[in-house]
């Protein structure tokens, strides 16, 4: 599939599709690290929101400014920061989310004073009846400053128009997944990440563009016979920025079905509603969103959503994708297990880096998890 492939290619060198990309819009270009960031209004500015994954190799100057216990991702982001690797961004936007980050903010801020820096905010219980009015302004202070930074009034009319692509690009991608989860030989993990994965990194319009057609072949491709034995399984954690994961689960005789990563379905998960100002929508959205565990909101509503997952995609374990050195995330992870086990649902723990370890090693481990179920 033509589309297919070039959304690998966007993947595959994200950074030369985006200087290639500026050079021919002469769109601004904001960076940002989280789920939580307000993309909606960074793209209503007329300005390409990009995602950092960081990198995992050779992280010595970001060792000076990290102790040693801060996660990879951040690591690898400030890394390529001070390596000048991410000379195409203008700016960069940081909600408040994890300790890592805000700290990371105040490095960048500090180290990195050739892009413009904003910080957001954002409440840290979502459920509270000030959260929602606090959100909102702080959305509003987002759209002023951002507008400030790229010099650009951010109009009601821009934000509208922005909120109705990122609608159509969820509700795709969430028919894409279901898709998937129905027949899971359809499209290979490692593709379906591709797809994923590109929807941080490209021109969103050209994204949707992309995504209409590719749901639209795998409409209409022939359901394939389905491995009987290749047990389904939902990937949960943080980020997942490995396309190789996918793959070797398959190579280990498990598929994925569907995810909690916030680099996943948390990422499209919830509709904006279109009828009311847009960024009382975009709050919305995130207030109902499941959470991440750097924010607060119903003591057991991840655990919850987590066996509907299962429940609903008919998988037969988890894995948890748990980065090193990950607080939140690992505080979570225990009350998670209790629940998963008062439902006997199978699961593994995967602690890693942003670097994999070695393939062998991983897929025996996936091999033994598999066996058992
Ligand atoms: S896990 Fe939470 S804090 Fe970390 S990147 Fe994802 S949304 Fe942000
Ligand atoms: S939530 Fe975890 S993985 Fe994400 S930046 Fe914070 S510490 Fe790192």
């Amino acid at each position: 599939m033509k589309e297919l492939t070039q959304l690998k290619k966007v993947v595959s060198h994200p950074y030369a599709y985006i200087r290639k990309y500026k050079k021919q819009t002469g769109k601004k270009v904001v960076g940002y690290c989280c789920s939580y960031a307000p993309e909606e209004i960074i793209w209503a500015a007329g300005a390409l929101p990009v995602r950092l994954f960081g990198t995992n190799e050779n992280i010595h100057l970001a060792d000076t400014h990290l102790q040693s216990y801060c996660c990879s991702l951040v690591r690898g982001i400030l890394e390529e920061a001070l390596d000048k690797r991410l000379d195409f961004v203008d700016g960069i936007i940081f909600p408040h989310t994890c300790d890592s980050f805000q700290r990371l903010s105040d490095i960048w801020r500090l180290n990195i004073p050739e892009q413009f820096h904003l910080d957001v905010v954002l409440p840290v219980k979502l459920d509270t009846p000030s959260a929602k009015k606090y959100m909102a302004a702080i959305l509003e202070k987002c759209r002023k400053d951002l507008g400030k930074a790229l010099g650009k009034d951010i109009t009601q009319a821009m934000l509208a128009r922005s909120v109705k692509t990122y609608n159509k690009i969820r509700s795709l991608a969430g028919k894409l997944y279901e898709l998937r989860c129905a027949n899971p030989q359809i499209i290979s993990g490692t593709d379906f990440h591709a797809v994923i994965k590109a929807a941080m990194i490209m021109d969103r319009d050209q994204y949707l563009k992309i995504l209409t057609q590719i749901v639209k072949q795998l409409q209409k491709a022939k359901p394939r016979k389905t491995r009987d034995e290749a047990k389904r399984l939902v990937l949960s954690g943080s980020v997942c920025t490995h396309p190789d994961i996918y793959g070797i689960i398959e190579d280990a005789g498990g598929v994925v079905v569907w995810d909690d990563l916030c680099t996943g379905y948390r990422y499209f998960e919830g509709q904006m509603n279109e009828k009311i100002a847009p960024l009382k929508a975009i709050t919305a959205r995130y207030l109902k969103r499941v959470i991440c565990p750097a924010k607060h909101m119903e003591l057991r509503g991840r655990g919850e959503n987590l066996i509907r997952l299962v429940k609903q995609s008919k998988a037969q374990g988890v894995v948890f994708l748990l980065l090193k050195f990950c607080d939140p995330h690992a505080f979570d992870y225990p009350y998670l297990k209790e629940m998963l086990e008062a439902e006997k649902i199978p699961f593994m723990l995967l602690d890693m880096e942003a670097e994999l370890p070695p393939v062998g090693q991983l897929q025996t481990r996936f091999e033994t998890f598999i066996q058992i179920l």
